[in-house]
């Protein structure tokens, strides 16, 4: 009997001290790093209750339901309940709790937190920018006063948040459009930098380069026009300004589809649609001053080519079968791709030309001996004649067969050695600057929730 009764007062004077401790950790005050982020540990959880407030079924449940608002509506809804918090006011320890758990979508910052000290019977609600427009302060206070208070004071906590996250619940869903295409809160700097500055500005930035070429590709067409005055000069260049006159339309086309991709895609305002609607109108203008220029150039260049030097008529004409026309040392320069060439005809007087068109560019040299375009480098090396480093390089023309070399300093051993060591320093000092920047810009500050802007905006209040 005795001894029934020691182990019984030893048995409640074990449970009087474990209540003693659970009591000192229930009035333990928290520093912000103190707070236990339950995100880290597992992502579907948003509940923190280190001093055990709510049962871990109520957990569970309310875990559960704000798993459920992330998935339908981007929304981080995090619920922290402390016995107290260290030094800061209540404004001042949510803010820094939102900032260093980085709560909500990252770029979006549609986080929400909500701190409740039960022990003071506080507690106080901090808004991400990105919820801003869509549950602003009033409506936190009123959640406060209707949906948690009445609850809280009879000492039903989990009741209480359970009817919060309702009432934000359907406020979100009238938003849900906006918070699934990207929030928008009240305009801030980072929302205004990292969004609507770059897209108006790369829409001006490539309109201008548009502007640029066309207005070149029109000047090469007028000065091109006017530096073609002989009959013979328009023979020799009729190949290369013919696919000149296919390729500068083409470049133009091209152009274009980015310009389009850029006003369906960038979400520009109603200034810069405007503007980008009477760039449609120049480009419209161009394409006509475009093909009527190089119509007229077509023309132009075709009518000079075809004139015969022999009868003094327009009926030089190009023939296909140029290959039989050609001397040896031409049909050389055409296999080996130095030459092309056109063959004239014509039909009034029978007089006939070929044309020979130099490919550029093209490692082949002009022969001193044969004087065909066929003298090809075979081999490349270097030497060092009296202490100084040479590049030599052996020549063979295709035709006669004549060998010659050329040797040069070697500049450009020397420039490697100098370029690489430069190249190396700045791939270095890139990677050293950027890793730099990573790790100062604070992106690991957070970590878990992806993103953590908060205007200060919230709600508090107590019971
Ligand atoms: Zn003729
Ligand atoms: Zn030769």
């Amino acid at each position: 009997m005795l001894r029934s009764k020691t182990i019984l007062s030893l048995f409640l004077s074990f449970l009087f001290s474990c209540l003693t401790l659970f009591g000192q950790e229930e009035q333990k005050a928290f520093a912000i790093s103190d707070v236990p982020n339950v995100q880290l540990n597992d992502s579907t959880r948003f509940v923190t209750d280190p001093a055990h407030y709510l049962n871990a079924s109520e957990i569970r449940d309310l875990d559960k339901t704000l798993l459920d608002l992330r998935h339908r509506y981007n929304v981080d809804f995090a619920i922290v309940l402390l016995p107290n918090i260290k030094d800061n006011s209540l404004e001042d320890f949510t803010y820094e709790l939102f900032k260093a758990w980085g709560l909500g979508q990252k770029g979006k910052d549609t986080g929400l937190l909500l701190l409740v000290l039960p022990e003071r019977r506080k507690l106080r609600f901090e808004t991400g920018y990105g919820l801003e427009g869509i549950i602003p302060d009033a409506l936190l206070g009123q959640v406060i006063r209707n949906d948690i208070a009445p609850h809280f004071r009879e000492k039903n906590i989990a009741l209480g948040l359970e009817q919060s996250i309702k009432r934000i619940a359907q406020r979100l869903k009238k938003n849900q459009a906006e918070l699934l295409n990207g929030a928008k809160g009240r305009p801030h700097q980072q929302g205004v930098r990292s969004k609507q500055i770059p897209s108006s500005a790369f829409f001006y930035f490539y309109s201008f380069f548009v502007l640029l070429i066309y207005v070149s590709l029109l000047f090469n067409l007028y000065i091109g026009k006017r530096t073609i005055k002989k009959q013979g000069e328009a023979r020799q260049r009729l190949p290369e300004v013919k696919a000149g006159l296919i390729v500068g339309p083409l470049i133009s086309i091209l152009l274009l589809i980015p310009f389009f991709g850029i006003i369906f895609t960038l979400k520009l305002n109603d200034e810069d649609y405007a503007i980008a609607m009477v760039l449609l109108a120049v480009f419209a203008l161009y394409f006509i001053a475009l093909f009527l220029l190089t119509r007229s150039y077509q023309q132009y260049i075709q009518k000079l080519a075809s004139h015969c030097p022999n009868c003094g008529k327009s009926s030089l004409e190009v023939k296909p079968n140029f290959k039989s026309k050609l001397s040896p040392q031409q049909s050389l320069e055409f296999q080996i791709k130095a030459k092309t060439f056109t063959y004239f005809h014509c039909a009034h007087c029978s007089y006939e030309e070929v044309v020979a068109h130099i490919v550029k560019p093209s490692k082949y040299t002009l022969c001193p001996e044969c004087q065909t375009l066929a003298v090809a480098p075979i081999a490349r090396r270097s030497i060092v004649y009296q202490g100084v480093s040479y590049l030599r390089t052996e020549y063979k023309c295709l035709y006669c067969r004549n060998n010659s070399s050329k040797d040069e300093r070697n500049k450009r051993e020397e420039a490697e050695n100098l370029a690489q060591g430069l190249l190396l320093g700045a791939l270095l000092g890139s990677g050293m600057g950027r890793r730099g920047g990573g790790f100062s810009g604070g992106g690991f500050s957070g970590g878990s929730w992806g993103g953590g802007m908060s205007g200060g905006g919230g709600a508090s209040g107590s019971w």
